[in-house]
C-alpha cells in the first residue's frame, strides 16, 4: 500500500470501533503515528493499539468525551505532545438517538448536537489554532452522514447535527485556507456498524432500506476509509469545502419510508 501519511500523525475521535478503528487501521496502514480516542480505554483499544504497532506504526490512546468542550480542549492539548506535532484530525465520533419529534427530549438533543457538531466545532478550532502558531498545514475530515443533506424522520437533532456539519466545512474552508488548513466532509450512507444493529437485526427493514440503495448492499467501514484516506492525503491537496458521499447511490435515489 502506498504510504501518503509517511511522517505524520492522526488523531481520529471515537476510534474503539465501527468507522473510526478502520480509519486508524487504514492511516496507519499508509504510514500514519495514530491517536485514538475514546470515552473509555478498554480491550478494543488494546486490540487496535497491537494491531497498528504490528504495522509498525506508533499508537496512543486518549481518553475523551467529545460533547464536552473542556474535555475536547484536554484531548487536542494532549494530542500534539504525544508525538510533538499533530498533522491530521479525523472528527469522527458521533451518536443518534431515534425519537418522534413530538417527543425529543432536551437532554437527548443537546447529547446528538453537543456530540456530532459542538465537539467537531471546537475540537477543529483547537487544531487550528495549532496549525497557526505552528504554522503547519493541516487536514480535517469530518464524519459527517447522508443525513447531511436528506431527512430522516424520526432522527430530527442527528439530521440537524449534521446539516450544521455541512456548514461548518463550507464555511471553514474559506476561513481556514490562508492558514493552509483544508477541511472535508465524508458523508457514509447505511454502514455495517454497531451503530446500525437494531437495523442490521430487522431483516424486514434491512429488505426496505437495501432496495433505496442503487448498489443493493450496506457499506463496509474500509470503504469509507479509503475515501477519509484519500481526502487526508496530498492527493486531494486542491479539495476543500467538499463532502465526499460513499452511500452507494442512496442520497441520489432516496425515498422516504
Ligand atoms: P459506532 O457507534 O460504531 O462508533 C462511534 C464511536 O464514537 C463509538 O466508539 C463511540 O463510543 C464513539 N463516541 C460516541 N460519542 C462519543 C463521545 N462523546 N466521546 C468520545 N467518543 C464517542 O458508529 P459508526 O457507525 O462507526 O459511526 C461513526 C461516525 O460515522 C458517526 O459520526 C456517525 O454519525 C457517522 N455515520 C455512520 C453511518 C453508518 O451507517 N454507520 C452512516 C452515516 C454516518
Amino acid at each position: 500500500m502506498a504510504k501518503r501519511f509517511k511522517n505524520k500523525t492522526a488523531l481520529i475521535t471515537g476510534s474503539s470501533q465501527g468507522i473510526g478503528s478502520a480509519c486508524a487501521l487504514r492511516l496507519a496502514e499508509e504510514g500514519a503515528d495514530i491517536i485514538l480516542n475514546g470515552h473509555k480505554f478498554d480491550e478494543r483499544g488494546e486490540k487496535l493499539i497491537k494491531q497498528i504497532k504490528n504495522l509498525g506504526r506508533k499508537a496512543e490512546f486518549i481518553e475523551a468525551d467529545m460533547s464536552k468542550v473542556k474535555s475536547v480542549l484536554k484531548l487536542m492539548k494532549s494530542a500534539v505532545k504525544i508525538y510533538g506535532t499533530l498533522d491530521i484530525l479525523v472528527n469522527n465520533a458521533g451518536l443518534e438517538t431515534k425519537a418522534d419529534f413530538l417527543d425529543v427530549t432536551e437532554e437527548d438533543y443537546d447529547l446528538v448536537m453537543n456530540t456530532n457538531l459542538k465537539g467537531v466545532f471546537f475540537a477543529t478550532q483547537a487544531f487550528a489554532k495549532y496549525c497557526k502558531d505552528n504554522k503547519r498545514n493541516g487536514v480535517v475530515v469530518n464524519m459527517s452522514s447522508v443525513h447531511e443533506e436528506i431527512a430522516f424522520p424520526h432522527f430530527a437533532a442527528y439530521c440537524v447535527s449534521k446539516g450544521g456539519l455541512k456548514m461548518l466545512t463550507r464555511n471553514l474552508a474559506s476561513e481556514l485556507a490562508p492558514i493552509g488548513v483544508r477541511i472535508n466532509n465524508v458523508a457514509p450512507g447505511a454502514i455495517s456498524t454497531p451503530i446500525n444493529k437494531e437495523l442490521l437485526a430487522n431483516k424486514k427493514q434491512l429488505k426496505m432500506v437495501l432496495q433505496n440503495i442503487p448498489l443493493k448492499r450496506m457499506g463496509k467501514v474500509e470503504e469509507v476509509a479509503a475515501v477519509v484516506a484519500f481526502l487526508a492525503s496530498d492527493d486531494a491537496a486542491y479539495v476543500t469545502g467538499s463532502t465526499y458521499f460513499v452511500d452507494g447511490g442512496l442520497s441520489y435515489d432516496y425515498q422516504e419510508q
